[in-house]
């Protein structure tokens, strides 16, 4: 055949939509990460920062369905939350605009955690309309759940009335603990070990969705962490580890939400405190500074993996081998979205570093030896499986600390409260951005819950009344 210049042209158009689609990390996703880093504050500007690096942090929506039928102690929400009614075209509509801001501010690609009060109120069809909803704007959703669902509600999401598979994939955190009260058959929780028949109800119907229909998922399990269950958290990561959950978040108790369920001296119990119990349940030493998300204080993490009952950090924060390794990852494949890529596509990308840095791949061979070595042979040849688990701990702070802190940033002010001033600092740092559409605003989910909430469910309240009023009560309501 002969080539005519139009076949050139198109072949042209082809080849240039080819190296496109498999350049490691597209303008867009660079500009919002260049950004990002340049809008860190300095303390975070580290070698270890994942922020601006790899990515641009963690997202969540707020205001699209309030209300829940759990009581957890405490409860972030106000106390109209729960006086707000599930509308499925609210939180649709509401989805849309927020991810669509964070789609402009924050650039193409991010996990986004659809978030609220209970996402299993919602229908299952307005459920599934608004994850896609979050996809078509780049955000991989995670559904942020109790977890007291059934099998069928799953089924429901992710096939559809007509029996047909909408869904390939599913990522749900599931909250459980003993400070949770009203779950069915368990209305309050003797102890956290009570509950882990529940935890593995919850992992176990993710397992047969897979088996009968095909459909991947991810699971996060949510603590909340008091002086009450402390001491619980290494026994929970023991018994649980192997039900299937891929990340196991921590969240000591903050004073925020609704101050009818704050029951405790949260801060008797220290970060330190809650991070050495998740290392005596993990068994091993968990480095959170090899790779930090935003601001230290807020967030620590550890990704690693379990062969059989032992668990092994990716990376040693004191071994200057692996920070090395660290280094060469976010100098050469940050940015890249690991998670959300189809892997051959992944695997052009991954080409495409390695022939244009033959270098960087050394300190991974390196790191790929050590680690072999500390998993051993005979090990993993007796488990033949390893399973990827995430550490985190994520701090939220008090309300009291957050509603000044962000008045004094919003005036361009650095208060000379040392207190405040650290608010301020993790403020800025924020991993955990939720978007105002109506002022174009991103704020710190700290503030969400501490400063902005109240007032937004107040207003949501008189929008979706839980039972609808009669003309003459509302007129009353409105005179009153
Ligand atoms: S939401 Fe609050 S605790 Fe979490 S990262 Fe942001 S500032 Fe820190």
């Amino acid at each position: 055949m002969r080539l005519t210049p139009r076949h050139l042209d198109l072949l042209s158009d082809r080849l240039r939509d080819l190296e496109r689609l498999t350049r490691p990390v597209d303008e867009e996703t660079a500009a919002a990460l260049a950004d990002r880093w340049h809008g860190l504050p300095k303390h975070v500007r580290t070698p270890s920062q994942t922020l601006g690096q790899h990515a641009v942090g963690c997202e969540g929506t707020h205001g699209v369905f309030p209300k829940c039928n759990l009581a957890c102690t405490p409860c972030y929400h106000s106390r109209d939350a729960n006086r707000v009614a599930v509308s499925g075209s609210h939180t649709q509509s509401e989805v849309r605009a927020q991810m669509s801001l964070l789609r402009r501010r924050r650039g193409p690609r991010a996990h986004a955690q659809l978030i609220g009060g209970e996402v299993s109120l919602l229908p299952p069809d307005d459920h599934a309309a608004t994850l896609q909803i979050m996809r078509e704007h780049g955000r991989e959703p995670m559904s942020m759940s109790h977890g007291d669902f059934d099998y069928d509600y799953l089924t429901a999401l992710a096939l559809g009335p007509d029996g047909k598979r909408r869904l390939d994939r599913l990522s749900f955190a599931g909250h459980f603990d003993s400070l949770m009260f009203g779950r069915r058959g368990i209305e309050r929780p003797a102890d956290e070990a009570a509950l882990n028949p529940y935890r593995q109800r919850f992992a176990g119907m993710f397992a047969r969705l897979r088996r009968e229909h095909g459909v991947r998922f991810f699971l996060a399990h949510n603590m909340t962490v008091t002086p009450r269950n402390v001491e619980q958290i290494a026994s929970v990561i023991r018994d649980t580890n192997s039900y299937g959950f891929g990340l196991f978040s921590f969240q000591p108790a903050a004073f925020i939400g609704d101050d009818r369920r704050w029951h405790e001296g949260y801060r008797d119990t220290t970060a330190d405190t809650v991070w050495a119990q998740v290392e005596a349940g993990a068994g091993s030493r968990l480095p959170f500074r090899a790779l930090q998300v935003g601001d230290e204080r807020c967030n620590r993490t550890t990704y690693g993996f379990y062969v059989g009952a032992d668990y092994f950090p990716i990376l040693d924060d004191e071994d200057p081998a692996d920070l090395a390794v660290r280094d060469a990852f976010l100098r050469y494949f940050g940015g890249i979205s690991f998670s959300g890529t189809p892997v051959p596509l992944l695997l052009a990308k991954v080409a495409r570093v390695v022939a244009r840095h033959p270098r960087s791949v050394a300190p991974f061979a390196g790191w790929l030896a050590r680690t072999a070595r500390a998993v051993g042979l005979r090990r993993l040849l007796r488990h033949r499986s390893i399973r990827p688990v995430t550490f985190v701990m994520h701090s939220f702070m008090d309300a009291a600390d957050v509603a000044p802190a962000w008045r004094a940033m919003q005036q361009g002010q650095i208060s000379d409260d040392p207190r405040i001033a650290e608010t301020q600092q993790r403020l800025a740092a924020c991993s955990y951005a939720m978007a105002h559409p109506e002022t174009g605003e991103l704020v710190p989910a700290c503030v969400q819950h501490s400063v902005l909430g109240p007032a937004e469910n107040v207003a949501l309240r008189a929008l979706l009344p839980l039972t609808p009023v009669s003309h003459r009560r509302a007129e009353a309501g409105a005179d009153a």
